[in-house]
């Protein structure tokens, strides 16, 4: 018996699949870990006791860097979230849900804006890059920026975000030939043939790195908006950072308020409207509640 440590890439009816130095093994969970408060997820790092016959037992889970509820992953190194300013054209609100949780869950994020042979979405483009983000100008189409992408996603776990016909699953497919996504508009005929109950796993890249390959991503961890608290909403979004002491009264929610630094950089140019619009829209959604669980 040795141990080993490794990383949970899935896990099918009771089975996790653990990529250690040495092969990927399967393993059961030990006693405590079958709770279902206490269940591995895919992404954790465990380490595990490997038996004679080659399988092994999950003996302990570090602690998580982070995690997503829906879908179920943990210790996510970066949100790629994917969008379009080609039909269906992305709602900035969108991407910004996105990009505020990833912030606060402590993730990186890319921008990605697919369909760059149609059109080459400036107006995106400018907005990210002055938030502070990492923006990518891609056609799954013609391949253009594929390759640049796929370097940022060397040697990191990633799971990718996007609108419904954005390209999300043609991307993949360019990525990575073990990707096998089916694209298009989904008829009848093709939604037969879908899996319908597929489960989230990690997909290791030709290149390093892996990937959740996550069908259901669309909506993402949208709802889990309610999990920021409306005073901590501020801080996920990056840009905001210089002003946050500048505002004249102190508890200022940068979003009517006279004397706010907020709003002030956004009259400037130094904020774009659309990101200080969401941050309005999604404190609405937000300030009712008063207490949070997060982890
Ligand atoms: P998903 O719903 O985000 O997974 O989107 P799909 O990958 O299924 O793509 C939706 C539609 O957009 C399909 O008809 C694709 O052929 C098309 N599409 C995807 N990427 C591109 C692109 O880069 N350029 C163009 N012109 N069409 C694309
Ligand atoms: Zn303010």
């Amino acid at each position: 018996m040795k141990q080993e440590n490794g990383f949970i890439l899935k896990g099918i009816g009771g089975f996790y699949y653990v990529r250690t130095d040495s092969g990927v093994i399967e393993c059961k969970a030990r006693g405590k870990f079958r709770k279902s408060s206490q269940k591995p997820v895919i992404g954790d790092r465990v380490m595990i006791e490997v038996q004679d016959d080659g399988t092994g037992y999950i003996m302990s889970i570090e602690p998580r860097k982070n995690r997503l509820i829906r879908p179920a992953v943990s210790n996510i190194d970066q949100l790629v979230i994917v969008c379009s300013a080609a039909p269906p054209v992305t709602e900035t609100l969108l991407i910004d849900k996105v990009t505020a949780i990833a912030e606060h869950k402590g993730m990186d994020v890319l921008i990605v804006i697919n369909k760059c042979d149609i059109n080459r979405g400036d107006h995106l483009y400018d907005i990210y890059t002055q938030a502070g983000f990492q923006v990518f100008r891609v056609s799954a189409q013609t391949g253009e920026g594929v390759g640049a992408l796929r370097e940022q996603l060397t040697g990191k776990i990633s799971a990718f975000a996007g609108n419904s016909g954005v390209g999300k699953s043609s991307l993949l497919n360019a990525i990575d030939e073990k990707f096998q996504m089916e694209t298009g508009s989904i008829s009848p005929k093709t939604e037969r043939g879908r899996h319908t109950t597929r489960h989230v796993e990690l997909v290791e890249l030709e290149t390093g790195g892996f990937i959740a390959d996550t069908p259901g991503f669309s909506a993402f961890d949208a709802e889990r908006m309610d999990l920021i608290l409306k005073d901590d909403l501020q801080y996920a979004f990056r840009e905001f950072e210089p002003y946050l002491n500048q505002c004249r009264f102190t508890g200022c929610a940068h979003v009517k308020e006279k004397g706010c630094a907020i709003r002030q950089a956004v009259e400037e140019g130094k904020i774009a409207k659309e990101r200080h619009e969401s941050y309005c829209q999604l404190y609405e959604s937000v300030r009712n509640l008063k207490e949070w669980e997060l982890k």
